[in-house]
């Protein structure tokens, strides 16, 4: 008998898990997302500076999820993005996960061409990083650019359409319940109410499901653990400062512990030649990045982030995020804040005249001019001006005072939901996957999560 797979959320988590399951022609798949179909996802931020908070917001929800107007550079490490080989326990099928995501990718438009850096330039960065103190971290990736990533989505899409799997857009799942073995998903499409019935599950809601993932949670009972966060900044500096180490890596990945508090920092998501973007969430905003392969900027911004964890009595670093995060977004009037770093540095506000002064230009113009040591803790304010001046060791420019950042960047992998290696959580037949759940950080690591979901269904089916 045909068994029902219902999936929460087309991002590439939820994408992968259907791409695997479909290659099966034993399951009705049905993948509902809150968002709107690929082809229909359009921000305007990027042309005309304007937010115009579309609901859902284009940027966040919809067919190729986040990843879908993101910059699409693929990550080809097990350990960048996630952890693929602790939660496989076997680090050959790990490294064959992200092979699989590529070579998909690759059947589906991404360029052939890698960027894996020349020994020689990749030794010299790791020598000057050493010296210094700091780590590089050479990763081999792929770019896809913000511009083609949808292109490479849409053939995915009608890939899998082709092989019967049912998309549903703007649909917003509310509500799962288990009743025997059956699991009732309720979504909203167009004000109104839908049920559909289902043996399986995989919950895949991204970063921007937090609110439905921890009801589910509640409902359910499925057992999760708490996870540190990444609070910091985006930095955006003029190409020229980022080209050289550009030249060794498209995404450069810098670890640095800070002098006074020995905390974890680390640089995070490189867009060169790119713009800095607004992320609206539920109660407040957030920034982030992004490039494209045919419209370029003469900037380019990475965020720079410090990790935190929580420990007893206090171990939910979700809400903590969350209200910093609504400060800033306090400050900035509904806006992120921008300051130069020169200011940061004197502990003096940016103002709009400050910002017209400095030799960079915004790329994300509505940026409120602020003072970003408001928003953010003296610890974390006090990592990033450490570490961003050790940095300025290996990337001489990065440190200068006319660097801009931009606040609140925050990586909410707060939450960790409990599963075996199949993606199961402690709910038969609830399986997880992708960032939302804490179980990736990145295009390639949240796919990898939604194969080995898919897989796990296929074990259960083989046994039964
Ligand atoms: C601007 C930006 C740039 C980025 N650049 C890169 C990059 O270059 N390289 C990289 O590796 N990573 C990048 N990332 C991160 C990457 O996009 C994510 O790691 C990845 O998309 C996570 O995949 P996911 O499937 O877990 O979640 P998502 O991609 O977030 O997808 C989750 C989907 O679930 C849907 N959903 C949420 N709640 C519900 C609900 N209640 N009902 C129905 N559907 C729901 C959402 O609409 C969304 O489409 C970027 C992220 C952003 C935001």
């Amino acid at each position: 008998m045909r068994k029902k797979v219902v999936i929460i959320g087309a991002g590439p988590a939820g994408l992968f898990s259907a791409y695997k399951l479909s290659n099966n022609n034993r399951f009705d798949i049905v993948l509902l997302d809150k968002g709107r179909d690929v082809d229909s996802r359009k921000c305007q931020l990027e042309y005309t500076g304007v937010c115009e908070n579309c609901d859902p917001c284009n940027v966040l929800y919809g067919t190729g999820g986040s990843g879908c107007l993101s910059d699409g550079i693929l990550n080809l490490r097990p350990d960048i993005g996630g952890d693929l080989e602790e939660l496989t326990n076997d680090a050959k099928k790990a490294q064959n996960l992200v092979d699989e995501v590529d070579s998909i990718f690759l059947k589906h438009g991404a360029p052939e061409n890698l960027f894996i850096g020349e020994t020689e330039n990749i030794e010299n960065l790791q020598r000057k990083s050493e010296a210094v103190g700091i780590k590089f971290i050479q990763i081999p990736q792929r770019h896809i650019g913000s511009d083609y990533t949808p292109v490479v989505i849409n053939s995915i899409k009608k890939y899998l359409e082709k092989k019967g799997v049912k998309f549903v857009s703007l649909a917003d799942v509310i509500r799962i319940k288990k009743e025997k073995n059956i699991y009732k998903t309720t979504y909203l499409q167009n004000k109104q109410t839908h049920e559909i019935n289902s043996e399986y599950i995989i919950a895949a809601p991204g970063r921007a499901g937090s609110g439905f993932l921890m009801s589910l949670i509640k409902d359910l009972g499925i057992k999760i653990e708490h996870q540190p966060i990444d609070i910091g900044v985006r930095v955006e500096v003029s190409k020229v400062v980022m080209q050289p180490v550009i030249d060794v890596n498209r995404d450069p990945k810098f670890h640095i512990y800070s002098k006074t508090y020995d905390d974890f920092v680390r640089t995070f998501c490189t867009n060169h030649e790119g713009y800095v973007m607004k992320e609206q969430y539920d109660g407040y905003v957030g920034v982030n990045g992004h490039s494209m392969r045919d419209i370029k900027s003469p900037n380019s911004n990475f965020a720079f982030l410090s990790k935190v964890t929580l420990t007893s009595p206090v171990e939910d670093t979700t809400s903590y995020g969350v209200s910093i995060a609504k400060i800033a977004t306090v400050l900035g009037g509904g806006n992120p804040l921008v300051q130069r770093f020169g200011d940061l540095r004197r502990g003096r506000r940016s103002t709009p005249e400050r910002i017209k002064r400095s030799k960079i230009t915004p790329t994300l113009l509505s940026a409120t001019p602020g003072d970003i040591a408001m928003a953010l803790p003296y610890r974390i304010v006090t990592n990033l001006i450490e570490s961003l001046e050790m940095l300025d060791n290996v990337i001489p420019g990065v440190g200068s005072d006319s660097t801009l950042l931009y606040a609140p960047e925050i990586k909410f992998y707060g939450i960790r939901v409990k599963v075996n290696n199949s993606m199961e959580t402690n709910i038969p037949n609830l399986f997880v996957a992708g960032d939302g759940v804490g179980l990736s950080r990145d295009i390639v690591n949240s796919a990898s999560t939604g194969i080995l979901a898919a897989e796990g269904i296929l074990k259960k089916e083989s046994s039964s």
